[in-house]
């Protein structure tokens, strides 16, 4: 496993475009990244099981732009991935398709650029210190050496883009509060399932016999 998603700056030139997943594209200057697998990500794509052996199930699918400017790499686009979430009222299991906007830069960590930007001053800051950071501060990453390394960017990007309180369908009825049945009277892949409590719930009705 690599420890970092990295791309090398003398690939990036003035511009190229990263593409991940599976894609057909015949865009010019494509890096193409097959997996966002690493050290840095492994334990994000396992909480959200993002990673699976089934050949057909697609990771991670997306495609950003890298753009030189003056010194700083900004890059831009979208990815799409399908977590494993659990529905906060009925804890039902679901994978849910999640398109996520990419929007960064990338700032050496060497230069005056860094020095005057709200990371730098993150990272030299004292516990109490209070610091304001502006909007594309809170966009930025540092990089060293000669090549980028986008885990911290698409797991942000990633994270960010997880629904706060999942739901498995827009009006999941969710559990009975006295006996925990699922009150959802289809399953998910929408077949009927009979709603019966516990027999010892209030709401438990013996079925008729007819
Ligand atoms: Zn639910
Ligand atoms: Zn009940």
């Amino acid at each position: 496993m690599n420890k970092n998603i990295s791309i090398p700056l003398v690939k990036i030139g003035s511009e190229m475009i990263v593409t991940f997943g599976k894609s057909n594209s015949n865009l010019k200057n494509v890096y193409h990244i097959d997996t966002i697998l690493s050290e840095w990500t492994k334990s994000f794509l396992n909480e959200y099981s993002l990673i699976s052996d089934d050949k057909d199930y697609q990771e991670l699918s997306g495609i950003l732009k890298l753009i030189k400017e003056q010194g700083v790499y900004r890059i831009e686009g979208n990815i799409e991935f399908e977590p494993l979430l659990e529905c906060v009222r009925s804890l039902t299991l679901f994978r849910e398709k999640i398109s996520a906007e990419v929007k960064g830069f990338f700032v050496p960590i060497n230069s005056q650029k860094y020095q005057q930007s709200g990371i730098s001053k993150f990272s030299n800051a004292n516990e109490n210190d209070e610091i304001e950071l502006s909007e594309s501060d809170l966009e930025s990453y540092a990089f060293q050496g000669n090549s980028i390394q986008l885990d911290e960017l698409l797991l942000d990007t990633m994270f960010c883009a997880l629904p706060e309180l999942p739901l498995c369908r827009e009006d999941c009825k969710g559990l009975c509060s006295e006996c925990g049945t699922d009150l959802n009277e289809t399953d998910m892949a929408g077949k009927i399932v009979i709603v019966e409590h516990n027999k010892k719930c209030s709401h438990h009705k013996p079925l008729k016999i007819q």
